[in-house]
């Protein structure tokens, strides 16, 4: 079983966009109790590689690295780069703690896929792909614009899985149009 319902929502996100093949490297964002970094390990197999990061600590899953940071920090970011230079896939499932307050947490919520788009620029190769999850708001827009000028398509998509929580939904981003731009070249 997987430690985390959510897994769903990220295998349907995978049947429906296509992100993960064998051998590839994943970077999941936010993926603290683990069950998107489960289904990852499934998808890219012995010969793949998957990075799991958490605020939180992450309890050991079988070929998955973990590493523990805050993806609002620019540390965590150089932190992945060391460790996976390029990556085939990035996938966030980052939410904040909700306070209730409607404005406010699709705020953080944007400000955490923000994070998670610019990470992306710099880890993904030609071809790569994105999956962001971000709260309705008016954030989505402007970061749907940013992102469709760095990739081939964007999709939106609302998983069945995440029918309780209607207010999420996922930017999936197919096809890096360029080679990872990083900061200091
Ligand atoms: N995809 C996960 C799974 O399948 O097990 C569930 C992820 S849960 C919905 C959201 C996660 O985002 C939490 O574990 C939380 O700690 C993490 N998170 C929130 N803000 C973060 C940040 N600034 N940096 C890293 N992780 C963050």
């Amino acid at each position: 079983g997987y430690r985390a319902r959510s897994a769903y929502k990220l295998k349907q996100l995978d049947e429906t966009a296509g992100l993960f093949g064998p051998g590839n490297t994943v970077v999941d964002l936010g993926a603290a109790p683990g069950g998107w970094s489960q289904v990852a390990s499934e998808r890219v197999g012995e010969q793949g590689t998957v990075i799991a990061v958490d605020l939180q600590r992450i309890e050991d899953i079988d070929g998955v690295e973990t590493l523990r940071g805050d993806m609002t920090d620019d540390d965590t970011r150089e932190r992945i780069i060391e460790r996976v230079g390029e990556a085939d896939a990035v996938v966030s499932d980052m939410a904040p703690n909700m306070t209730g307050e409607y404005h406010l947490d699709a705020a953080r919520s944007a400000h955490l896929a923000r994070m998670a788009f610019e990470t992306a620029l710099e880890l993904l190769g030609a071809g790569g792909d994105l999956a962001v999850k971000i709260f309705e708001g008016q954030d989505v827009a402007p970061l749907r614009e940013d992102m469709e000028s760095e990739f081939e398509y964007v999709r939106a998509v609302h998983p069945d899985a995440s029918r309780d929580s209607s207010s999420e939904l996922y930017l999936v981003a197919k096809g890096r149009l360029t080679a990872p731009v990083r900061e200091g070249d």
